[in-house]
């Protein structure tokens, strides 16, 4: 991911990117086609790309591109697209603040303290993983317990592994990525350990990463100890009940020398919240628009900031829409707004964005809250009127669902709210 230009840096901008990985680059290169001529994208790795680079396996950009890549190609497929378009790029550079005004404080080596002018700004930071400590794990704390993709950090960029012997709390995707990933190093991974009923990643990593390799994976099942003085030497697993707390009495030790967590991502929000943006308290990022514009003009934002996806090729579609806005606004252009409200109904835990237009088309992306098998995707009004409805096969927490609108299906609502649900069938 080489960018071998002298790394510019102007004192204003038309538009401001916080954040270099697809949400960044695919809006930077957005706003330039939008019309901002002067569009800066800065990030504090000394690389551009985000998480993708660390994401050394296949399955990226089959809905972008039509082809399967690895991460690392399909950030240098969006970082060639910003620099081929003239976008500037600076590396190495942290994000202090971003001020209302659009003024944004950066820190680099290269660079010092800046702060420069933009017109727009677009907040696409990612998302961090939860820790280990923010589930509480009774026991020791020696070391051996890291995230999953601090430990996907360490084998794919590092080159060095996490530990021989590994259990891995939580079957999010990247828990689900590590197991194969270790298993394919010589690695001996024990289980995978899911406290809810359900596997919490995709159906694709749970039969391509678990099932090929013979990877057990114990659902309803949590670790409640961590074992050994400077080393994990076991860690003590146990089946949850109903109300998901640990029948003790059915504990059992797991010998290891390593835990990896995978527990969930969190949208990196920190900017955001000392702009003080409307949060959605469920995605815990922004509440959006339908141009992904937060509660602030001129203020824009996309990618894992706003909620957690799935796959990166959605993350670039939302990032294509907030970058053109933000190209629009920065260069005075008119831009839509929105009349129609979206409110989360039965077994939907969010929908983004948070509005929409009568006037336009529209994906909606939403997660429900439970696994349902055939089941309906209803968009209606409070007093029970169906604006639209469609069959689903199957839905579970870990696989997003879009809801494409079109302006035949919301014409007459004007002002109103509406109820996206899911229910069985
Ligand atoms: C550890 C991990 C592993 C993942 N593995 C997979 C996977 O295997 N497959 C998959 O489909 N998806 C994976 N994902 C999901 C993946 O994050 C998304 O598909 C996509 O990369 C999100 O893009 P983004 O641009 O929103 O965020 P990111 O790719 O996270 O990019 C955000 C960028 O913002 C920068 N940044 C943050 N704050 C600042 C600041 N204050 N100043 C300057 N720069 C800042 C960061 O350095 C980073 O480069 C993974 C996510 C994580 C966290």
């Amino acid at each position: 991911m080489i960018d071998d230009r002298p790394h510019l840096l102007r004192p204003a901008y038309d538009v401001a990117v916080i954040g270099g990985g697809p949400a960044g680059l695919g809006a930077a290169v957005a706003a330039r086609e939008a019309g901002a001529e002067r569009v800066l994208v800065i990030d504090r790795d000394t690389e551009a790309g985000g998480v993708l680079l660390q994401c050394i396996h296949s399955g990226f950009g089959l809905h972008r591109f039509g082809e399967e890549l690895t991460g690392p190609e399909y950030a240098q497929r969006v970082l060639s697209e910003a620099l081929d378009d003239g976008v500037d790029v600076v590396t190495d550079a942290f994000v202090l603040d971003v001020a209302p005004d659009h003024s944004v404080t950066i820190a680099s080596p290269r660079h010092g303290v800046v702060s420069l002018q933009a017109r727009a700004t677009v907040l696409a930071m990612g998302a961090r993983e939860r820790t280990h400590s923010a589930i509480r794990i009774p026991g020791d704390r020696p070391a051996g317990v890291f995230t999953a993709g601090l430990a996907q950090r360490l084998v794919n960029i590092d080159g060095v592994l996490p530990g021989r012997r590994v259990a891995i709390l939580g079957s999010g995707d990247i828990g689900l990525i590590m197991a194969r990933r270790l298993t394919l190093e010589g690695v001996e991974v024990v289980g995978v350990f899911e406290l809810l009923p359900h596997p919490n990643g995709l159906s694709r990593n749970i039969v391509q990463c678990l099932h090929d390799f013979d990877i057990p994976l114990h659902l309803s099942t949590t670790v409640v100890g961590i074992h050994g003085r400077d080393r994990v030497e076991r860690v003590t697993v146990a089946p949850v009940d109903d109300a998901r707390q640990p029948i003790m009495g059915r504990a059992w030790d797991v010998p290891c020398d390593t835990l990896l967590v995978s527990v969930g991502l969190i949208p990196e929000n920190e900017l955001s919240q000392e702009l003080r943006l409307r949060i959605d308290p469920t995605t815990m990022g922004p509440v959006v628009s339908s141009t992904m514009e937060t509660s602030r003009d001129g203020l824009f934002a996309c990618g894992n900031v706003v909620h957690i996806h799935d796959l990166v090729d959605f993350v670039s579609a939302e990032a294509e829409l907030a970058g053109r806005h933000a190209g629009r606004y920065a260069t005075g252009q008119m831009t839509p707004t929105d009349n129609v409200r979206l409110l989360p109904g039965a077994n939907v835990g969010y929908c983004v964005p948070h509005t929409v237009s009568t006037d336009r088309d529209h994906v909606v992306y939403l997660r429900v809250r439970t696994m349902l098998d055939p089941c309906l995707l209803r968009l209606r009004t409070p007093d029970g009127t169906v604006v639209h409805e469609r069959k689903l096969r199957y839905v579970a927490p870990a696989e997003m669902v879009n809801l494409k609108l079109r302006p035949s299906l919301l014409q007459g609502f004007h002002g109103d709210s509406l109820i996206v649900e899911v229910v069985p069938r």
